[in-house]
Order: structure tokens, then sequence, then C-alpha cells
């Protein structure tokens, strides 16, 4: 099957083919649509519309984490109707665990701890910032993801600090990631029925846009199955939606099915539907067209809705999640703990690639074979447009991840970001193909507050995605305009950039940015054009390399597979990346420009300009 292209759905439901045809045009699901797919009997082809995006969005990679979640109290200050979680203080099944109890339920091997609980009456604001502070002195490589929206609001009415100033705090003893929790339905409606007590949308929402201003990116959740009407999911992921294109700064959404417990909302027994679960799902992933990724909750889901559902949408089975007890309090049936072997299997009996991840979504660990990495960005479609996957399976990576994956040989070939292979070229057989410009390139961009001179001293934030721009803009400072600057890596996704003086970004966000502006930093800077206008040379920024150690055959295979792609994707230029491109903001005109301003094959030219680099690089030789 064509990797970017749709398959053909034989729609029963007829009401759904204007809505794919929206989405095959990028245009924006309205309320209307997503309310006719909930009333829509035709499950199946809803979910091979939801399945292409996140085909289109995480290729095969389905990501888990190994996490252990901690639920510090049950003793809480508020009584939702819906919690069998908590309780009050002096009940007998109340609990409270001290900084050492946490401490001896985490494990160097976990990468995130994922920290929510009651909202407790006597706790100081000490305590908790001691706790993340001290799980990030024991366990420096865990990522702390912890606290929902009303656990911030709670200790921003309670200890009297204005909300970023608790968010700051947080972030500056440990926090990285916040969950989505607290967002139940954006409904006063339901809110005064179900949680009167709870925060509502507009708080929700300001602990996680002031969070993502922050550079917290955060989650959002959807609790769903209880006395909610569908137009009310479809407004709740529609504000998601809407806060998404202000900030950028959500990882996840997860849909959360409400487990009724005995919480006398609805009968014990009446768990919502594996057909309920799905469709939520699928149409999660239609809806929320610029959330990277939809998660299937396995621990409310139970093991076998959450596999089909990575074939409706989703791209994010959570972890192994130790010790998890709101869901289990109110009755959920998945076992405790699910094994990280059980994960892989259920992954990759789904057909994909089980992708152990870190709280940014970065891959860490990959555990299938025959895995090709593909550079996310718009300039790499036509090596994937009308790629024949076979054998090989499509992993979405950003370079610099994809060159510390392949030093680990957990992938097979792909497009390097020329410095990876420089780093591995032991290993790594050169194919003829590369991502080169002609002459600029709009993707590779410095943004600037001051001129080239006028970075002296100053500091430059960085993307942490990048490999080879990072060294191109080296070489610019050090030896054509004779600049030293300091260098400070940014995380992927939201970013604080007001303490920068210039900041590089790549790809997309570069490509968008160039495109609207990025507040505050007036001059703009090409680093292919400056490269071009000093060298007269190409640059090459990625190439197509395989291991050595492949089998023949398989070179062979992907050599022929690769070059069918290429000149089918650059016979039909024009329209091969507009999708790509409308989703970031481009005319189908601007994206054929820009895509006819490389060239993918790896000529003598393109090789000069590799030597010449390396050389300039070699001269340079400073490490970021
Ligand atoms: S849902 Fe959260 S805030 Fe509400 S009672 Fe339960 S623990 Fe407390």
């Amino acid at each position: 099957m064509n990797m970017n292209s749709v398959s053909d759905i034989s729609f029963r439901d007829k009401q759904l083919i204007p809505i794919w045809n929206k989405v095959q045009n990028g245009e924006r699901l309205s309320l209307v649509d997503g309310v006719t797919m909930f009333r829509s009997n035709d499950l199946i082809s809803i979910g091979k519309m939801a399945h292409e995006v996140q085909q289109q969005k995480s290729g095969d990679a389905v990501y888990f984490v190994l996490n252990q979640k901690i639920e510090p109290t049950n003793i809480c200050v508020l009584s939702c109707k819906f919690c069998d979680f908590a309780t009050k203080l002096g009940r007998p099944n109340a609990y409270e665990m001290t900084i050492e109890d946490i401490l001896s339920k985490l494990t160097p091997e976990i990468h995130e701890v994922h920290i929510t609980g009651g909202l407790h009456p006597d706790w100081e604001w000490k305590y908790y910032l001691d706790m993340v502070r001290e799980i990030k002195k024991n366990f420096p490589d865990v990522d702390v993801k912890a606290f929902t929206a009303v656990e911030i609001d709670f200790f921003h009415k309670k200890f009297k600090l204005p909300i970023e100033e608790v968010l700051l705090q947080l972030k500056d003893v440990g926090l990285r990631t916040m969950p989505g929790g607290g967002a139940e339905v954006f409904s006063e409606r339901v809110r005064k029925l179900l949680f009167n007590q709870k925060i509502g949308a507009k708080t929700w929402f300001e602990v996680h846009t002031t969070a993502h201003k922050l550079g917290i990116p955060t989650n959002a959740t959807l609790l769903y199955g209880h006395v909610e009407t569908y137009e009310e999911r479809v407004v709740h992921m529609m504000k998601l939606r809407e806060a998404q294109d202000e900030t950028g700064g959500f990882l996840t959404f997860i849909p959360l099915a409400f487990q009724p417990g005995d919480t006398t909302i609805k009968p014990k027994d009446e768990f919502t539907s594996a057909i309920d679960d799905l469709k939520t799902i699928a149409i999660s992933r239609l809806m929320l067209d610029n959330f990277p990724h939809i998660k299937a909750y396995w621990v409310m889901l139970t093991e076998e809705v959450a596999s089909i559902a990575l074939n409706f949408g989703a791209d994010d089975m959570d972890g192994t999640v130790g010790g998890e007890k709101i869901a289990h309090d109110a009755g959920a049936v998945s076992p405790m703990t699910l094994a990280k072997d059980q994960i892989i299997k259920i992954i990759r009996d789904a057909g994909k690639i089980p992708v152990e991840r870190d709280v940014y979504y970065n891959p860490i660990n990959i555990y299938t074979d025959n895995v090709i990495g593909k550079i996310p960005y718009l300039n790499s479609v036509p090596f994937y447009s009308h790629f024949e996957k076979r054998q090989f399976r499509i992993l979405p990576v950003a370079p610099r991840r994809m060159g510390k994956l392949s030093s680990k040989e957990l992938i097979d070939a792909g497009l390097f970001s020329l410095m990876s292979y420089f780093e591995q070229e032991t290993n790594l057989e050169l194919m003829n193909y590369c991502i080169a410009t002609r002459d600029q390139v709009k993707s590779v961009m410095l943004f600037s507050k001051e001129g080239w001179n006028g970075l002296e001293g100053k500091t430059i934030g960085i993307t942490d995605d990048t490999a080879t721009s990072v060294r191109l803009l080296q070489v610019l400072l050090k030896k054509k305009y004779g600049v030293k600057s300091t260098f400070e890596r940014m995380h992927s996704g939201v970013n604080d950039h007001s303490n920068f003086d210039a900041v590089l970004l790549i790809g997309d966000e570069a490509l968008r940015r160039n495109k609207y502006g990025l507040p505050g930093f007036e001059l703009v800077f090409d680093l292919a054009r400056e490269w071009y206008e000093w060298q007269k040379l190409p640059f090459v920024f990625a190439v197509w390399a395989l291991k050595k150690s492949s089998p023949v055959e398989k070179k062979t295979e992907l050599r022929q597979l690769l070059q069918s792609s290429l000149e089918k994707s650059e016979a039909a230029l024009e329209t091969i990346g507009a999708l790509h491109g409308m989703r970031i903001g481009l005319t189908p005109n601007e994206t054929k420009e820009y895509l006819e301003g490389f060239s993918y094959r790896l000529g003598e030219r393109e090789r000069e300009a590799m030597d010449v680099f390396r050389k300039l690089f070699d001269e340079v030789a400073v490490s970021v």
C-alpha cells in the first residue's frame, strides 16, 4: 500500500464520505462531523479513517514507557461523585506515603514516574517540592510527570502562590511534564451534576497553557461513558484542539472510559462497550488533528480492546504502570501490572513497532527487526510517499534520535542526518540518495534578535532534534562570520524562547515559523542560503544509509523500493506533500515549490559538498 495515500474505504454509512473528503483535504472537522461519527454504526470505516491519519503521524510506531504510578495519598478534601479512590483523614482505609515510601517504589530501569493523588488537607508545600527533588536526586534518569490541574489549582489556593509560581517552583526541582487528569468533560452541565467541587474548564486550561508557556508539556484526558452527551464529548475535543493551536504543548490525548464501581452514577456492571471505546479513540484521532499522540489506556480499556485500538488511531499504550489504584478501586479488570513483554507482544500482534519512549516521546529502544527510520518532516515525503513496505516497518524519528538508535543497531536503514552518518560511517553503507539543497531551504532557520555579528557571546537555543544543522550553524558562525556564541539545547515541543538571543529551528516547525514568524525574533536567516552564498555548493542535510552488516538481499530490496518510490514521487511533486504541507499551514503551491528546492540524489556535487563541510567542521570542532 502507498504509505501516504489513503486506502480505499467501503463506507457502509454514506454520511461519513464528506468527512473523509475533509480529512484527505486537510480540512478541520466540525462539531457536526464529530457527532455524526458518534451516531454512526459504521465503526470499521471510522477506525480505518483514524488508522490512516495515525499512519501519517506516527507510521508503524506504538509507544510505551517503563513507568511507575505513585499516588502519595488517598486522603482528599473533595468528594467527587465518580471517585472511588478518595477517603477522609482518620478513616481506616486512609493512607499517606512518606518520601522514603515513594522512593522505595522506584527502580532505576523505569523512565517515568507518574504522580497524582488526593488533595491532602495538611501537607505543606515543602513536602511536594521535596518529593520531586528527592526523586530526581535518587533517580536522575527517571522523569517526573506529576500533578493534575486540580492539584496545581489546589496548591495555588492553599499555599497562596500564583499558578505560574507553583509550576515554576516544581519545574525548578525536576517536574518535566504533567498528566491530563481533572479535565473530565468540559461541560458546565456535567460539572454541576458530577463534580461541582472540582475546577471547571477555565481553570484547567489556565493551568495547562501556563505550563506550556513555561516549557512543561502536558497531556489531556476525557472521562466518557457516564452522563455526558456526544455533543459534549466533541466540544471537549474541539476546545483542546483550539488550545493546542495556541501553545502546541499537548503531547497526548487520553480518552478514559468511566468505571462505574460503587459511584452510584451507573450500575456497577455498566462498563462502556468496546464499540464505544474504539469509536471514541478513533474520533479523537480524527478531531484532534494537531495532537501528536492518542493513548489507548489499557488499565481502563482492558488489554484486548487496547490492542484493537492500535489499529483504530491510537499510537501509545501508556506503560508498565505499577500500583495503579484509582481505576482498580473502581473495578477495572486489567491486571495491576502489565509486564513489558506483554506490552511488546500486544503491539507486535497489532502489526506495529513496539517503541519504548521517554516522557517527551523520544524513542529509547525498539523491539522489532527491519525498521527503517523516517525523518518526519515534509522534505522527506518524496522517499516515503510511494514506499512499498513489504518486510519493512517505518519509524518516524527526529534526525538526532535516529542517529542514537542507529548507534545501538536498532535501525536497519534510514535517512540519516549527515552528522549521524559521519559518526557511524564504519557501520553504515551510503546509498545514492540524500536531501540536499539547491540554494535555499527554508526549513533550517535561525530566528534572531541580532545580526550575525551581534551574536558574539550570545546564547542560541537549538532544537533538541537537530544533529547536522547545529554543526552547520557553528561552522557559519565561526568560519564565515568569526563569531563565538554559546548553545543551549531545547527539548522538542513547547519552549520558552524569551531567554535566548536566537533560536535554531528545523523541519516543519521552521517552515511554519518562517511563514508565520516567531514573536520576538525579527531577523530570520536561512542556513542553507548562507552556506550556498559562501561556498557556491549545495548543502547535504541527510543521506540514505543502511547497516553494512545487512544481508545482500535486504540491501538490494531496499534499493529497489527506494528507487521506485522516488521515481513515482518525483513525477507527482505537486500532490505528494500537499496534505502534509496543509497541516503546517502551506498552500499546495508553496509545498510543491519547497519540495522542488531539493536534490534527492547523491551526485558528484553533493559528495564534494559533504567533503568540504566535513573539513570545515573538523577545523571548528566545537562540542555542544
Ligand atoms: S477525583 Fe481527585 S479531587 Fe476528586 S475526590 Fe477523587 S482524588 Fe479527590
